[in-house]
């Protein structure tokens, strides 16, 4: 700090000190928002206890879908009511159940080339959970240029994994991961569109070492909402992922041999719904949401011995500071209530906050803004971004004000604004739980401290959580949601505001 800068803030603690302001402060004193009074409530001791207990290995990742899942769910309600908060969920609970549907590959599923049967799940994988029967000769084919060559209706064919166009773009998160999933995609509907009956891909010597993480997701199948699962389309040709030891039998004069099954799952998933009334007895019947996500990626692959995909960043430490400020609301309400939901199945895809936006256990229009936070405890300590803050992404100019003079005023992160370029080759804006509400007409952010080398493995583990930091985030999700508290008028969505996709 140079010397005229610790002039200037002797002076101002001065001044706040007095109680006075600086001259001509006066009018900008009116709009700004009042002090949120119970920063002290916010504690870095109570949010590291809430953090080791949420990630913690007894948890088991949290994955939806599981008993884990509901656990995490019912230690958060346990949290909640310590803290003070009001059940808001399905009648007088903190719980709102909803559907989870699971489609896999059935277990009975067999896959036999040239009469010997190939491991699933270690050999080959099924990309796509689907009924079917092939039994036939291999075609085999040397590049696409051969699917010109031949009438492929009907056939089985097989070829080389062919690196995918454009490549993800270099240091992109989960890259192994979404080189497989553009690679199989391009190459899967080319072949599908010569009516093929099945295809047999050969991995490349770039995703051969992602086979186990990735064949994971594969093996574990997809999820959905029931009631917004599409229609039923005719079902696509089977497509196998096999290792590349099985490349030089696929090549001459082969036969394959598969009987594959799907099997359908219903299980219940779970949103954690809590309220805080605030103090003002009109306006105390909207709410600011408090957003989260309580869900991870559960027990998977392991990574140097680990399994336990514990989501300590990702979304632990959201939930957690979401019962802190909860704690400070009860302590000192603003004007309008505080809504906390801790989303499930986030990472099935956005499922639970897809369900709560369409289901609200409050007025729809009771919302007057969504602040929703993922993954805001690592990278350096100064540094956070505000997804939601610049167009396309902004949907209410109001609220992105309220925020960044939260910040400025009390938190000043440094705040990186490219991750909300609709440029950006993460798509970050898209990949968390404000997005259903913003589609849905409502105000909406998202406060993250972005992405990390952990992020998705199991490597986010709670000790590498900067509690410091994860505190001063803490402070400025509960900042903002206090300014739009107090504020007389609620914020206004910006007319005409769209998002790109
Ligand atoms: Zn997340």
């Amino acid at each position: 700090m140079n010397y005229f800068l610790l002039l200037l803030a002797a002076a101002l603690s001065l001044l706040t000190a007095c109680g006075t302001r600086p001259p001509g402060a006066s009018s900008k004193a009116s709009t700004s928002p009042t002090e949120p009074p119970a920063f002290g409530a916010i504690r870095e001791d109570e949010l590291r206890r809430d953090l080791f207990e949420l990630a913690s290995d007894s948890l088991r990742g949290r994955r939806a879908g599981r008993e884990d899942e509901l656990r995490a769910a019912v230690w958060v309600a346990d949290r909640a009511r310590e803290a003070g908060l009001e059940p808001a969920g399905a009648d007088g609970t903190y719980f709102q159940f909803y559907p989870l549907r699971r489609v896999a590959v059935s277990a009975d599923s067999r896959v036999q080339l040239n009469g010997q049967v190939i491991a699933l799940w270690q050999d080959a994988w099924v990309t796509n959970p689907v009924e079917a029967r092939l039994d036939g000769p291999v075609v085999w084919l040397n590049s696409m240029a051969d699917t010109t060559k031949r009438d492929l209706r009907g056939k089985i064919v097989a070829m080389n994994l062919l690196p995918p166009t454009p490549l993800p773009a270099p240091k992109m998160s989960l890259w192994g991961f979404r080189y497989i999933l553009s690679a199989l995609g391009q190459q899967g509907a080319a072949l599908r569109s010569k009516g093929v009956a099945g295809i047999v891909l050969v991995a490349d010597a770039t995703a051969e070492p992602q086979l186990g993480f990735v064949g994971f997701r594969y093996e574990d199948g997809t999820y959905n909402l029931p009631a917004t699962t599409t229609p039923a389309t005719p079902p696509a040709a089977p497509l196998l992922l096999v290792r590349q030891a099985l490349g030089a039998r696929l090549r001459s004069k082969a036969t394959l041999k598969a009987s594959l099954g799907v099997d359908s799952y219903i299980y219940p998933s779970i949103n954690v719904i809590a309220r805080a009334p605030g103090s003002d007895a009109a306006l105390r019947a909207e709410h600011v949401l408090f957003s989260g996500h309580h869900d991870h990626d559960g027990v998977g692959p392991a990574l140097q011995g680990d399994s336990i995909w514990n989501g300590a960043d990702d979304n632990a430490t959201v939930s957690v500071a979401m019962l802190a400020i909860g704690r400070a609301w009860k302590q000192n309400p603003g004007r309008r209530s505080a809504l906390f939901v801790w989303h499930g199945a986030e990472e099935r895809g956005l499922l639970g906050s897809r369900w709560y936006a369409e289901h609200p256990t409050v007025p729809k229009n009771s919302i007057v803004a969504v602040l929703n936070g993922d993954m805001i405890g690592r990278n350096a300590p100064d540094s956070a971004a505000l997804l939601g803050s610049v167009p396309p992404h902004r949907n209410s100019t109001a609220l992105v004000n309220m925020a960044l003079q939260a910040n400025n005023q009390f938190t000043k992160f440094k705040l990186d604004n490219t991750w909300d370029d609709p440029k950006h080759p993460e798509g970050w804006y898209f990949r968390s739980d404000h997005l259903p509400y913003v589609r849905a007409g409502i105000p909406g952010l998202f406060f993250t401290t972005l992405l990390h080398p952990d992020y998705h493995t199991p490597r986010d583990e709670a000790s590498r959580i900067d509690i410091t930091k994860l505190a001063r985030m803490t402070r400025w999700m509960y900042a903002t949601g206090w300014a739009v508290s107090n504020t007389p008028e609620r914020p206004s969505v910006d007319p005409g505001a769209k998002l790109e996709r």
